[in-house]
């Protein structure tokens, strides 16, 4: 097994570059390390931390008083079903984009449009990551996990995952499952899903509903991200982030009710049962927090306003959840709506 670090600060291997220093910090590069770290942490009743790419997380300034694991590990396995579709199965520390990119070049449809997510392929089922129309419920067939609770090798259901918006079963009790590797099944295709998502079709030149050429979507995709620091870039600031800060709140009828009586006609998606979503960017605009608004060292976004940065790299973790407040509080005070944050806090509360 690999060698326990001490005092490692987790500021270097988070996107928000935010993260006191890890009490132990070890990579595992093979499924039998990881396993072997965390079921041993778990006999000493040490508190453990999976780290993947760090791209959604949001450390607090004291650290982490246990052992920090980094999944490292690496390999990725195809098997057609003869029906047209490809069962990819890949380690949990595969990075995901460069998974998309595999499928795309390799003509398999069905997660090109997840392009551009910053993070490893084990973190994918932990909030069900989505993007323009598709998200990972939608392809996922099998999770491989090992079960903290049980101590067993267990290979979950996509039913089992519980997968909902930017949620799952995993995210639900996260202290249970380490996911070890992901399967997803593919169409074997040279055309994109249908597209689902209007700003993509706008940029396509297409309408909701149609296909195109698979690297075509990738590219359109990539090229929207961009636009919004939305691709992980050292050279722009907007992109030290954690990517959306707060998801997209979900009201029931009463709760939707009660925002259109504050705000008549606001944007919102119609969602199922009479329940409404509501765009977090722009509640958080309307109620005074522009692109750009600064809070000490952190700021939003000056291209995203659900994108809380730390733009020099210096901000504490204090600070970025100083800002994340104060936006929290400002959206409630407005439209009696609260906010949740979408990355998860180690060692920080908001
Ligand atoms: C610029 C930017 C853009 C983004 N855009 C999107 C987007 O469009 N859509 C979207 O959904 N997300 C987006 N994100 C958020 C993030 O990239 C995803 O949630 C990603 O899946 C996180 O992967 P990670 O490996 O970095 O996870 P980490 O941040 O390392 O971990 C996240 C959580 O998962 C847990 N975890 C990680 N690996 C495992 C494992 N193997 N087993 C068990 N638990 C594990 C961690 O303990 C932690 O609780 C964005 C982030 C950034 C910085």
């Amino acid at each position: 097994m690999a060698d326990r670090l001490a005092g490692v600060a987790l500021a270097r291997y988070t996107t928000l570059r935010t993260g006191g220093p890890a009490r132990a910090f070890a990579e595992a590069a093979t499924t039998g390390d990881l396993v072997a770290m965390v079921a041993e942490a778990d006999r000493d009743k040490e508190p453990v931390l999976v780290l993947g790419g760090g791209s959604n997380l949001l450390v607090g300034d004291d650290g982490f008083g246990g052992l920090v694991v980094r999944v490292v590990t690496r390999g990725v396995e195809s098997a057609p079903d003869g029906d047209g579709r490809v069962f990819v199965t890949a380690q949990a520390g595969e990075d995901w984009d460069a998974l998309v990119a595999r499928c795309v070049a390799e003509g398999l449809s069905g997660v090109e449009c997840l392009s551009g997510i910053p993070g490893l392929v084990g973190s994918t089922p932990i909030q069900n990551v989505g993007a323009y129309g598709q998200d990972v419920s939608q392809t996922v067939t099998g999770v491989r996990v090992y079960d903290r609770r049980t101590g067993e090798v267990a290979d979950l259901t996509a039913a089992e995952c519980g997968f909902a918006y930017r949620h799952s079963a995993f995210k639900q009790d996260p202290d249970r499952h380490v996911v070890l590797a992901v399967t997803y099944a593919l169409e074997r295709s040279a055309l994109s899903g249908p597209v689902a998502y209007r700003e993509l079709a706008a940029r396509l030149g297409v309408e909701i509903g149609e296909r195109v050429p698979l690297a075509e979507a990738r590219e359109a995709v990539l090229e929207l991200r961009r636009g919004k620091g939305m691709v992980l870039d050292p050279g722009d600031p907007d992109t030290r982030s954690a990517g959306s800060f707060f998801t997209n709140p979900v009201l029931g009828p009463d709760e939707a009710a009660a925002l259109e009586r504050r705000a008549p006609g606001h944007p919102r998606w119609d969602m199922p049962g009479g329940s409404v979503k509501v765009p977090a960017a722009w509640l958080i605009e309307n109620a005074g927090f522009p692109k750009g608004y600064e809070k000490g060292r952190a700021r939003i976004s000056t291209k995203h306003t659900l994108a809380l940065t730390n733009p020099t790299g210096e901000a504490s973790a204090g600070e970025l959840l100083a800002l994340a407040r104060e936006v929290r509080d400002g959206v409630h005070e407005k439209f009696g709506v609260w906010l949740v944050n979408e990355p998860v806090l180690v060692g920080a509360s908001l």
